[in-house]
């Protein structure tokens, strides 16, 4: 595995992380009843949720890094009901029932994070602050209010329009135009969240082993054998919780692959400025675009931004979680957005890769009759969804047929991308097509 490694120093959560926890690599041979590969919040939560369900289980999770090095330890922290890239595509390609299903479930795994935080005092900065999705141009006004209408044709009553001045009375923006608001999200510390989860899973019973890459997966006899740098693993049950990296992984070349976004975090806004933008709802914002652009506040009052123009390396490569150019886009963003900020000094960038299957849909997936699992396809929507997953990941591993191993997106067959350079072409021109929709709606806008 070409990895990412010295990419995550930038990160805001992990300069404003307390202390970290380290956990030994694995050295020698053990034998448990699951492995685990990858070491984020889908691994952990698995873990945690297996030792939840049978204690007697011999759990270890192998993580290449440290745990939280990848997506979890690097994104935004908004916990949101988006399932896959767009409601749009996923009407689209699955229908309307599956839309709205998908939908419950996204609900479902928000409910269920916010029980875990009760139910263990987990301080990871968690608050429902609510999403908007905001239209910057009369184009974004037009989809957004159908998919708020796409959800009340499907009886769910979640998303409210707000007209340009109800918005205004929230966070006051020249290019802001109405949004839809969605009172059910919120947003969180995903680093926090990551170790909390790491303790759990850990005081559950399940073993931690970081700086351990699996290099190989061998099945012999009905048993998985996983090879290591310093030894190796036999397990009756594997899961693949190794997200954007996974075609990293012999065998799992074509499942997903890796598309990477960028973020700024600014230095923290004085009262004055905070006065001139409002933002005391502190809610989580999307725009509209394809390549949609995400902020919010953090505990201390700074401005994370991130999105814009992604990047889908060729043949898979991860060691791009750097973009001066990604970064230089986002501070101009946050000028344009509040222009009283223009100027504010930029404290934190960087980037990470977050997983994307052929359709944008998210997958869980299993082999071998059941024996290995694997979840793929999150987007760059898998805080509280990973969460979820976890639960079914454990039903999939202990052989049970439950209501969430019945969900549509679970074992459902799926086209593997392409080898490349087929592979490359083809995400270049879908890139190409929505950078065009994207530039055609926003140009719309500066003709007002
Ligand atoms: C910049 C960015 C912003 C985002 N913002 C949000 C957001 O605001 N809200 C939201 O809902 N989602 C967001 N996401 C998506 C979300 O972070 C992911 O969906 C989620 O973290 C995926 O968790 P995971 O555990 O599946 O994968 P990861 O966190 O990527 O974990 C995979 C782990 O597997 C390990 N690994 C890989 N290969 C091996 C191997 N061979 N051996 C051992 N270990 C291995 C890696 O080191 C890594 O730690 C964002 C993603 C990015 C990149």
């Amino acid at each position: 595995m070409n990895g990412s490694a010295g990419a995550i120093e930038g990160c805001y959560w992990q300069a404003d992380r307390e202390t970290r926890e380290v956990s030994p690599a694995l050295s020698g041979d053990i034998k448990v009843d699951v492995a685990v590969i990858g070491g984020g919040f889908t691994g952990l939560a698995a873990a945690y949720h297996l030792k939840a369900a049978d204690p007697g289980l011999e759990i270890a999770i192998l993580e290449a890094e440290t745990a939280g090095f990848g997506a979890s330890g690097r994104n935004a922290g908004f916990v949101m009901t988006l399932f896959g890239a767009s409601v749009s595509l996923m009407k689209a390609l699955h229908g309307k029932e599956r839309v709205r299903q998908a939908h419950q479930y996204m609900v479902s795994a928000i409910a269920a994070l916010e029980a875990m935080i009760g139910k263990h005092a987990i301080d990871c900065d968690y608050e429902r602050t609510g999403f908007l999705k905001i239209a910057t141009a009369p184009a974004y006004i037009s989809r957004i209010q159908d998919e708020i209408e796409l959800f009340q044709s499907l009886g769910i009553e979640d998303f409210e329009w707000l007209d340009r001045d109800q918005l205004a009375a929230r966070i006051r923006s020249p290019v802001f135009l109405g949004a839809s608001w969605e009172p059910g999200c919120g947003l969180l510390n995903p680093v926090k969240w990551l170790d909390a989860l790491r303790r759990l899973a850990c005081a559950n019973g399940a073993r931690l082993f970081e700086g351990t890459r699996v290099t190989e997966v061998q099945r012999e006899n009905s048993l998985y054998r996983l090879t290591c740098d310093h030894g190796t693993v036999s397990a009756e049950k594997l899961v693949f919780a190794t997200n954007a990296y996974t075609h990293l992984i012999p065998g799992m070349r074509s499942k997903q692959l890796p598309a990477f976004s960028y973020i700024v975090v600014t230095e923290p806004l004085s009262d004055n400025q905070r006065a001139e933008i409002g933002w005391a709802g502190r809610e989580g914002i999307e725009d509209g675009l394809n390549f949609m652009h995400y902020y919010r506040l953090t505990q201390d009052d700074r401005i994370l931004a991130g999105g814009g123009p992604g990047f889908i390396p060729f043949a898979g490569r991860m060691n791009n979680d750097a973009c001066p150019k990604a970064w230089s886009h986002l501070e101009r963003f946050i000028g344009e957005t509040f222009p009283p900020l223009r100027g504010i000094r930029i404290a934190h960038r960087w980037g990470g890769a977050f997983s994307v299957t052929l359709n944008s849909t998210p997958q869980i997936g299993t082999l071998h009759g059941g024996s290995a699992i694997y979840s793929v396809g999150c987007t760059g929507h898998g805080v509280a969804m990973t969460h979820m997953n976890g639960r079914i990941i454990r039903d999939l591993v202990l052989g049970r047929n439950t209501e969430l191993t019945d969900l549509w997106f679970v074992n459902r067959r799926s086209l593997p991308f392409p080898p490349e350079p087929f592979r490359a072409i083809g995400a270049k021109s879908v890139m190409a097509a929505m950078a065009l929709d994207d530039w055609w709606c926003d140009r719309r806008r500066e003709q007002q």
